[in-house]
């Protein structure tokens, strides 16, 4: 926190400040060779994730005080002294100092999770049932929703909300057009003939690296065509497949989408083959794709 290692109950932030201004980033670092294993770990996407930081700082009027490859030794050396030898999430937070105008909180906390990918992981092919949210996606002439700035999550959390109250397990979001925008904390994709469709960046969506990397290796090593354009609901309750993508979500499979089953096998085949060629890239064992990642 603000150029120190520090235990996690001692970086404090006042209680004064006003939170909501703030901004963050979601990275993910992932073992070499066996993403489910332990041993040394490659940050998937770094440049990415950090240009997109100091992108939202200036939407946001927020100035970082420190250099992009600062903040790269100052991530790992975290994640060295949290002694992380297995899969770790990176998140990089930034607040206001409301009392000194200029100045901000910068916190890289550093934590564990379990992946949802790799060969075998049971947790992949769970059922999971979506439903279209009443809450329309907040609107780029509201809050920037192609900045990582916390504001938008409030929006994400009544969605979520909702969803949990109804019995589904996660929403997707209509943007205010009406056609289909984002989930709660991960793009959308959808499958149709054997083509991949995303919405474009003008549907309230985050500018999310993962979207960027999967239209660039869909295509290009899987021979998947991948198509930016709006996605009606209808479209997405005809679709062969669907499934999120990002870096908390990675590949998220989707049974449903209110209560309307979508194709005939779960998860489908491109949403599989998609996976697996992801979990192979954060491993480290696709050479082409090796200099997406940068080692801790
Ligand atoms: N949309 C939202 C609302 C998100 O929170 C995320 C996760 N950061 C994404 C999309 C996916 O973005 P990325 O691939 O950069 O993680």
């Amino acid at each position: 926190m603000n150029g120190q290692v520090i235990r996690t109950e001692e970086a404090l932030v006042s209680a004064m400040e006003s939170i909501h201004l703030g901004i963050f980033e979601g990275i993910k670092a992932y073992v070499e060779g066996n993403i489910l294993g332990e041993g040394p770990l490659n940050i998937f996407c770094w440049k990415r994730h950090v240009d997109r930081l100091f992108r939202s700082a200036a939407v946001c009027g927020l100035k970082i005080p420190y250099s992009k490859d600062e903040l790269l030794e100052a991530t790992k050396r975290t994640v060295r002294a949290n002694g992380s030898k297995a899969n770790v999430y990176i998140q990089p937070r930034i607040w206001p100092k409301v009392a000194a105008p200029g100045q901000v909180y910068v916190v890289i906390p550093v934590w564990p999770f379990e992946t949802l990918l790799g060969k075998g992981n049971p947790r992949f092919s769970k059922e999971r049932r979506f439903m279209i949210s009443s809450w329309r996606r907040v609107a780029s002439d509201a809050l920037p929703p192609q900045a990582k700035a916390w504001a938008n999550y409030a929006n994400s959390g009544l969605a979520g909300r909702e969803a949990s109250r109804l019995g589904y397990d996660s929403a997707i979001f209509l943007d205010n057009r009406g056609f289909v925008s984002e989930g709660t904390g991960a793009c959308l994709m959808t499958v149709r003939e054997g083509k991949v469709i995303t919405p474009p960046v003008t549907a309230s969506i985050l500018e999310s690296v993962t979207r960027d990397m999967f239209l660039r290796f869909l295509p290009e090593d899987l021979g998947i065509p991948a198509e930016v354009r709006d996605i009606t609901r209808v479209e997405l309750y005809a679709s062969d497949e669907a499934f999120l993508c990002g870096t908390g979500g990675e590949v998220t499979p989707i049974t449903s989408v209110d209560d309307i089953k979508l194709g005939d096998e779960y998860p489908g085949p491109i949403t599989r083959r998609a996976a697996e060629y992801y979990s192979e890239i954060l491993a480290g064992n696709v050479k082409k794709r090796k200099d997406w990642l940068t080692s801790v």
